[in-house]
């Protein structure tokens, strides 16, 4: 499979720099995984936004999802689709307050039906801690640690298998998780600073630590906040994991 980064900038998005999302490719099939500000941009200059096959949402923090508004304009009045286009519903697979969270991101009041409710678009589906397939993609979600319902996925599509971290604080959901995987896509918003808040994100060093421990192929590190030395991030990550490490960057392609 292929994992395009479409933004990796945490919680803020920067010059150049979206806010969380990425692209799965495989066999043709196209699912995107968390739409955070100014990711939509990014997808245009990798696959067209109407032909993306599904979509998973980690949590709902505006840096995650908040282009979902976007791509629901995109697909309800899109030229092609007004002229008669038939879309598929998109399948979203996502926290148990998606429907609500996103009409209410996408329209400030219930003027109109579609307004508060964007099922004409989307097909919401709720995550569980059950697997799912979609295409060639088969789906773990994983409940982490974060101040609102959260996810992180475990994908395994052509024999090759992906974690993703989410957002998330340490917890051992975190290890089942990664267990084995090729790459392990963790998140690393800060330094191991002693003053920074509990219960929300990883450090460098808990990245690494958790690379080592599940025996992870490949370390992508992302969501490093924008006032985070990305660079420190790295080298605490080096301190923990002897393996391959990378902080990704907007635009990068890795074959899993
Ligand atoms: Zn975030
Ligand atoms: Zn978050």
């Amino acid at each position: 499979m292929r994992l395009t980064i479409l933004g990796c900038s945490g919680s803020v998005p920067c010059p150049d720099k979206p806010a969380s999302g990425y692209l799965l490719e495989a066999s043709g099939f196209r699912l995107l995984m968390d739409l955070g500000n100014g990711t939509l941009a990014e997808l245009q200059r990798h696959a067209d936004p109407l032909e993306v096959d599904a979509m998973l949402l980690s949590h709902l923090h505006a840096d995650h999802c908040a282009d979902v508004t976007a791509l629901t304009v995109l697909r309800r009045f899109h030229p092609s689709v007004l002229g008669g286009r038939a879309l598929p519903r998109l399948p979203l697979h996502g926290p148990s307050e998606s429907a609500t969270r996103l009409a209410r991101a996408y329209a400030p009041d219930a003027v109109e039906l579609a307004d508060t409710d964007l099922a004409d678009v989307f097909d919401f589906r709720p995550l569980s801690g059950e697997a799912f397939q979609l295409g060639p993609f088969e789906v773990l979600p994983v409940p982490v640690v974060h101040p609102c319902e959260a996810y992180g996925f475990r994908i395994t599509a052509e024999g090759r298998t992906l974690a993703f971290t989410g957002d998330t604080a340490v917890t051992d959901e975190l290890d089942r998780l990664a267990d084995g995987v090729d790459v392990l896509l963790a998140e690393a918003s800060w330094t191991h600073d002693l003053t920074r808040p509990a219960g929300m994100h990883l450090s460098g060093v808990e990245a690494g630590a958790l690379a080592a421990r599940t025996g992870a192929g490949k370390l992508l590190l992302t969501h490093v906040l924008p006032w985070t030395d990305g660079d420190a991030v790295l080298a605490e990550a080096h301190t923990t994991f002897n393996g391959d490490t990378r902080l990704v960057e907007v635009g990068d392609e890795y074959e899993i």
